[in-house]
């Protein structure tokens, strides 16, 4: 038997596709994407992606001119309305909010659970449950229980198949009169799956109940319309498709019409009106200035300045049909290279409901992620069998994506060769 694997056809539609990518150009914006890197393939960009070339001349003159410059002028030219600035331009890019509602401000896990403090605080007192997924992110699932835990309340869990995700179905069943508030990703960390949110968030508000959706795996991939579906609220990182920066600040979003009533349990002086005053007792500034605890990281913030102009100018919609189209490669290589070893695809085979990853399944990846990350190619391992490809638009190749799938291959070949000695 030969292990050799004739994947010219790919090789070619690979090709094919670069040259008709019309986003093609901002790939070598990028640090890393050089011909001759040490990193052969990068398939964890939804994990943490990769810098924007531009960042290191961002930083050296921010601190020289901005920061060193200014001094602490800079707040008031700048900084404080950086977190709202910022927001402001992320919502209309990538969230389909109107501005006044964003903030780029704490940690994803810091902001979830101000947002569902505050939304259950806004919950009339029959209403004792927090709805969550199982499959939801870990962080999530331990916020919810600790607030829970906090506010005596109890968590209804939705049984979500970590193949798909959560169905309408399943929120609607869990959904009740009872219910405060859902907390559930729009993209689904480990699947990819893309959840209804519209029409989950139309349940939740039939019930009476607020929703706090989680946007980590969808910001800068998957168009958001937070305004459309009247999402109650929302948070998402900024690391992984916006290319933050290893904890960068994360974003929170408060729906216009709750912001009066929004009160977040961390009430430090930049939430409070009129901050400088430094008066005594809190009282919430208006909008969502009150969502802010408090010294906005500034510093952190420094690479999605340069990010947002690159979404800016792509376009959600095209960077959407890129994403698109290259899990559906990823797709296809899979079936032809890896599907005859035993390989399975555990995300949805239907782009419509695909995020912007695919995580494939076999018993042997647990061990093959060193070998593969030494050889520079780097996907991410999900336990206890599963391996998540990134596949970031701006960033990403058709061939990058290939070159990834053939060296799993090639990785497994040997490993399935040395087993049947
Ligand atoms: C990455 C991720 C987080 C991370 O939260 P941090 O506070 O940045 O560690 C939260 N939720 C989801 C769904 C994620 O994918």
């Amino acid at each position: 038997m030969s292990h050799s694997h004739d994947s010219g056809g790919l090789a070619e539609r690979a090709r094919e596709l670069d040259g008709g990518d019309p986003l093609a150009q901002y790939r070598s914006l990028f640090v890393g994407t050089e011909d001759g890197n040490e990193v052969l393939s990068y398939l964890d960009g939804n994990s943490l992606g990769r810098p924007l070339r531009r960042t290191a001349e961002d930083v050296r003159r921010f601190a020289e001119e901005e920061w060193g410059g200014r001094l602490i002028r800079g707040w008031d030219e700048k900084w404080l309305a950086e977190p709202f600035v910022l927001g402001d331009r992320l919502a209309e890019a990538c969230l389909g909010a109107a501005a006044g509602q964003t903030a780029i401000a704490d940690s994803t896990t810091v902001n979830l659970y101000k947002l569902i403090r505050a939304a259950v605080g806004m919950a009339g007192a029959e209403r004792t449950e927090i709805v969550v997924d199982t499959d939801n992110f870990p962080t999530d699932r331990y916020i919810v229980e600790g607030i829970a835990a906090e506010r005596s309340l109890s968590v209804r869990w939705i049984d979500a198949d970590p193949a798909t995700g959560v169905t309408t179905a399943q929120a609607a069943d869990a959904i009740t009169e009872r219910t405060a508030v859902v907390v559930l990703s729009h993209v689904a960390y480990r699947s990819g799956y893309i959840a209804d949110a519209p029409a989950i968030t139309a349940l939740a508000h039939e019930a009476g109940a607020l929703i706090v959706w989680d946007l980590c795996h969808s910001v800068g991939a998957v168009p958001v319309e937070l305004d459309a579906w009247g999402a109650d609220f929302a948070a998402g990182c900024t690391y992984k498709y916006l290319n933050g920066g290893p904890g960068a600040p994360a974003f929170a979003y408060v729906a216009s019409r709750h912001q009066e009533a929004f009160r977040q349990p961390i009430e430090g002086w930049m939430g409070r009106r009129e901050a400088f005053e430094m008066a005594h007792g809190y009282e919430p500034a208006e909008g969502i200035r009150r969502f802010m605890s408090g010294t906005p990281p500034i510093f952190g913030m420094l690479p999605l300045r340069g990010m947002l102009e690159l979404i800016e100018e792509a376009g959600i919609g095209a960077i959407r049909a890129k994403s698109v189209a290259l899990t559906e490669f990823a797709v296809e290589a899979h079936r032809e290279l890896l599907e005859p070893l035993g390989v399975s695809l555990a995300s949805p085979a239907d782009a419509a409901v695909r995020g912007g990853h695919v995580i494939l399944e076999h018993p042997a990846f647990r061990g093959l992620t060193q070998v593969l990350w030494d050889g520079g190619v780097i996907p991410d391992f999900r336990a206890p069998q599963g391996l998540r490809l990134g596949l970031s638009p701006l960033s990403t190749s058709f061939a990058e994506t290939l070159r990834g799938i053939e060296a799993i291959r090639s990785a497994l070949v040997s490993t399935q060769t040395l087993a049947a000695r």
